[in-house]
């Protein structure tokens, strides 16, 4: 697959798959286009070239006059039901409760009863360490907090697949460690696909089955983390690691 933007081609001949429960971290200098490939596979970027497919199904296809286009946007609704993505930056509804803010999309997308809905939010809440947080604002709760409300959120739709983008990036480095246990919980009890962007090298080596290395929207090594982060065979992969390790 290619993604540009405009004249810049920020990811070239790329073509790796990620298997059902495989967890993936992205690894490389900022930049390199990690996060346009989870923006890619939750559809809120478009391909200009190539193809992903989620479980078989490709994002864009060839309308009669040879045009790339996205699929439908129902289709798109749709897959993105299938897939929890948390962002660097929360992105809770500030207007709405914690609460509100779990159980809007499993009741108003999956058609859950409120009651149902309820439910799995105050056990999700439990379970992200906010079993008393239901009925605050997400701006008078801390970075910490909110960005658990955020992984509660996604995980209320039983994603199959979880995109975490950078997800402990903007939070005080006290709280960090939280947050990532919360997320290596959820690896060991769940068998949701994930795709992981994360500067975070010890969380990426202990949930990863895979790492990838990027360099300038290109993948310049992939392997198990033990071997990546123990004896990388690639220069770059070499310099980044002992920069940032
Ligand atoms: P990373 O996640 O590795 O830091 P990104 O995927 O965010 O990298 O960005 C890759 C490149 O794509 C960067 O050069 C960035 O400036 C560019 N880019 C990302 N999003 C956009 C956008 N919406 N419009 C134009 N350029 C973008």
């Amino acid at each position: 697959m290619e993604k540009r933007f405009g004249t810049n081609t920020v990811l070239k001949d790329l073509n790796f798959s990620v298997a059902r429960g495989e967890r993936v971290t992205l690894i490389g200098p900022s930049g390199s286009g990690k996060t346009t490939i989870l923006r890619l596979v939750m559809t809120l970027e478009e391909l200009t070239g190539g193809y992903i497919y989620v479980d078989g199904q490709p994002l864009t296809y060839e309308d009669r006059a040879g045009r790339r286009v996205p699929v439908p946007k129902k289709q798109q609704k749709a897959l993105r039901t299938r897939i929890g993505m948390v962002f660097q930056q929360f992105n809770l509804f500030p207007n709405m409760t914690v609460l509100e803010n779990i159980i809007e999309a499993p009741i108003h997308v999956l058609g859950q009863s409120r009651k149902d809905a309820m439910s799995k939010a105050y056990s999700l809440l439990e379970q992200v360490g906010l079993p008393d947080k239901a009925d605050a604002h997400p701006l008078s709760l801390s970075g910490g907090q909110q960005q658990r409300v955020a992984i509660a959120r996604a995980l209320a739709m039983d994603p199959e697949i979880l995109l975490l983008d950078e997800v402990t990036s903007a939070l005080d480095p006290e709280v960090v460690g939280d947050v990532l246990n919360i997320l290596r919980d959820v690896a060991d009890s769940t068998n949701v696909t994930m795709l992981i962007v994360t500067h975070e090298m010890g969380f990426a080596r202990d949930v990863s089955h895979k790492v990838m290395m990027f360099d300038g929207g290109r993948v310049v090594e992939e392997g198990h983390p033990d071997q990546i982060f123990t004896s990388p065979t690639h220069a770059r992969t070499q310099q980044f690691l002992s920069a940032v390790l």
